[in-house]
């Protein structure tokens, strides 16, 4: 299963307690495996950096830490925690390009949700990351764009799409949502 959301929804957050819950799974999260290969090419200090850097460069590490990703599914259930775009300077990046998909195969793709502006005070409340200062109407924007990514990766995977909603005060029931799809 690949786990997605526009950053700051709670979409790790969600995706850590189901796993927690349900058992059997394996919680990466696909930023931290980039990351490590950015950091030790002396790329970046900090995750939120890393869309911010060339998108040759980006896709170059994507494509490494997705055949990563990929070769520990073949042994283990896998929840990627990723991003179906990312949000970068020069436009939104796909984060599942069909070289990806090929490898990982997901079953599912979810897509968590909230109110753009649910995100936005999430976004302004978490002093531990450096978010893209954004209006309610783009952080929306991102949202659509990320149904219509999630729609083309299944169209070439056959992936399913699921869309649940982590509002405020309704993380309870996303985690039980997200339970049952990974109970499945
Ligand atoms: P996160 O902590 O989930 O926000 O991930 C940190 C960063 O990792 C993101 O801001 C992106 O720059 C990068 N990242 C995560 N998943 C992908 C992906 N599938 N493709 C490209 N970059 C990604
Ligand atoms: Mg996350």
């Amino acid at each position: 299963m690949v786990s997605t959301g526009v950053p700051g929804v709670g979409a790790t957050t969600v995706t850590g307690e189901a796993v927690e819950q349900v058992g059997g799974w394996t919680h990466r999260n696909y930023g931290n495996v980039m990351l490590e290969i950015a950091k030790e090419e002396g790329l970046v200090e900090r995750r939120d950096q890393i869309r911010r850097l060339d998108p040759e460069q980006q896709k170059r590490i994507q494509r490494v830490a997705g055949r990563t990703l990929a070769e520990e599914g073949r042994s283990a259930n896998v929840v990627v925690d990723t991003h179906c775009t990312i949000n970068t300077p020069k436009g939104y990046l796909c984060g599942l390009p069909e070289w990806i998909l090929k490898e990982l195969e997901p079953d599912v793709i979810l897509l968590v949700e909230a109110d753009p502006e649910e995100v936005l005070a999430r976004r302004t409340g978490d002093a531990s990351r450096a978010r893209d200062e954004q209006s309610a109407a783009e952080i929306s924007e991102h949202q659509e764009v990320n149904r219509m990514a999630a729609l083309s990766y299944a169209a070439l995977t056959g992936a399913t799409v699921k869309i649940i909603q982590n509002h405020d005060g309704g993380l309870e029931e996303a985690v039980g949502d997200t339970v049952a799809l990974l109970s499945e």
